[in-house]
């Protein structure tokens, strides 16, 4: 069954019925982005904590009846979400935190928390009867699209710019998908998507204009929410490029709190990079969101016009949490730190958080009584170039015992 009551748009506030609206707005057009509007009421009878308590069905999928999709096909989906969360002890206690939560997403079917958005994207393009779905992306949106899409044996036309790293290139034409390397910035392989897809007519993933994708995004909170048998961390820390995930983590933990599954939602630490930080700055000037450089090694993160600022600023403050940036250097040295401490190893981007938890400590912004939980967004195995960085290159050793033991003592092992 289908819970969908409508839409409401995110600047005017106008509720639409479903069949009045495609994808966004129609008043306010592209800008118009949409929130997905459910029957709550209707909800609050289906799901409860037995409801969940008796669903075997571990894959974001257990919640379909408050995703907005049709459930005919979800049992020949790749198995996208119910990804693991560790409580990380090693990491908790190096920053001195009460505790420490991570959701490792990187190892969803594509490596990256982007399959959740793309298999509800993929699905939704079924039930329009498209046969080609298209989307731009700065690499795991792009790779994870051409992933799902494959599997459910759709076309798929793929848009990244120049600079996308390898491992997510690679992954693309794998795939199957045609791929369009932009020789541009993530600015220009998004205009140029939108230019064909309103040519060519095919299903548009392209993030924050298809609300849906946050309906996938979303599913993340609810699995911590269970995995944390209802009792969610203080904060949760998430990096923020276009705005789509953070836009969907709260979502995920107001709707749970709207149907009583929850009694208080997390604050959410928005992370971004230095190099690229146009909602911190915003943030800290008080004034509206302006264009930013696209300057940081976490590619998934370089987004110099966030396409979702509404649903990233509402997060941040409806959940009253914080803004903050970390550095470059930062975030390299989080994903030694993550890898070293708890055996994770995550993308620039996947990683940002942890920096920004350090720098949020640091602050004074958590406090050391607190609790967090963070989300590892993307595979380590994505981006070696960039990791690359964050590791001493290795010694090549001559095959000889006594060669071996002075690096070996040199090294403090033995
Ligand atoms: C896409 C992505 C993000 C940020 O998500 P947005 O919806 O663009 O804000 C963070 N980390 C990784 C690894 C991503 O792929
Ligand atoms: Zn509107």
């Amino acid at each position: 069954m289908n819970y969908i009551k409508g839409f409401r748009c995110t600047i005017c506030g106008k509720f639409f019925k479903p069949e009045e609206v495609s994808l966004t707005c129609p008043d306010c057009g592209e800008k118009g982005i949409l929130d997905v509007v459910y029957d709550y009421d209707a909800l609050k009878k289906v799901l409860t904590r037995d409801y969940f308590k008796n669903n075997s069905n571990y894959s974001m999928w257990r919640y379909a009846p408050i995703m907005g999709i049709q459930e005919d096909h979800i049992n020949e989906m790749l198995r996208i979400g119910w990804t693991p969360l560790y409580k990380a002890n090693n990491l908790g206690k190096y920053f001195g935190l009460k505790a420490l939560y991570i959701k490792d997403d990187g190892l969803n079917p594509s490596g990256s928390s982007k399959d959740r958005a793309s298999g509800v994207a993929v699905l939704k393009a079924i039930e329009a009867g498209a046969d080609t779905i298209a989307c731009s992306s700065t690499g795991n949106a792009a790779s994870s699209c051409a992933c799902q899409a494959a599997h459910m044996g759709l076309k798929a036309v793929i848009f990244v710019p120049k600079r996308a790293p390898i491992g997510k290139v690679t992954q693309i034409s794998l795939y199957g998908a045609t791929l369009i390397s932009v020789d541009g910035d993530y600015k220009a392989a998004f205009n140029l998507s939108k230019e064909a897809i309103a040519r060519h007519g095919w299903y548009n993933r392209n993030a924050a204009i298809n609300p849906f994708m946050v309906e996938g995004k979303k599913t993340v909170s609810f699995e911590i929410i269970e995995q944390l048998n209802f009792e969610p961390t203080d904060w949760v820390a998430i990096s923020v490029g276009d705005g789509c995930t953070v836009g969907g983590v709260y979502k995920g933990f107001k709707e749970f709190y709207d149907l009583g599954l929850i009694k208080r939602i997390p604050r959410i630490l928005g992370v971004q990079s230095t190099g690229c930080s146009p909602f911190v700055n915003a943030a800290r000037s008080g004034e509206p969101l302006k264009e930013a450089d696209e300057n940081t090694i976490a590619d998934s993160i370089a987004v110099g016009i966030p396409r979702n600022p509404i649903k990233a600023l509402n997060a941040i403050k409806f959940s009253k949490g914080e803004w903050i940036s970390v550095t470059d250097e930062h975030i390299i040295k989080a994903m030694a730190l993550l890898g070293k401490k708890e055996g994770i190893f995550g993308e620039p981007a996947g990683v940002a958080a942890i920096a920004g938890i350090e720098e949020a400590i640091a602050r004074g912004i958590i406090k050391k009584d607190e609790t967090v939980t963070m989300v590892v967004t993307g595979n380590g195995l994505k981006d070696p170039a960039n990791a690359q960085k964050a590791i001493e290159q290795p010694t090549l050793m001559k095959p000889n015992i006594e060669e071996l033991d002075k690096y070996l003592k040199e090294k403090g092992v033995i």
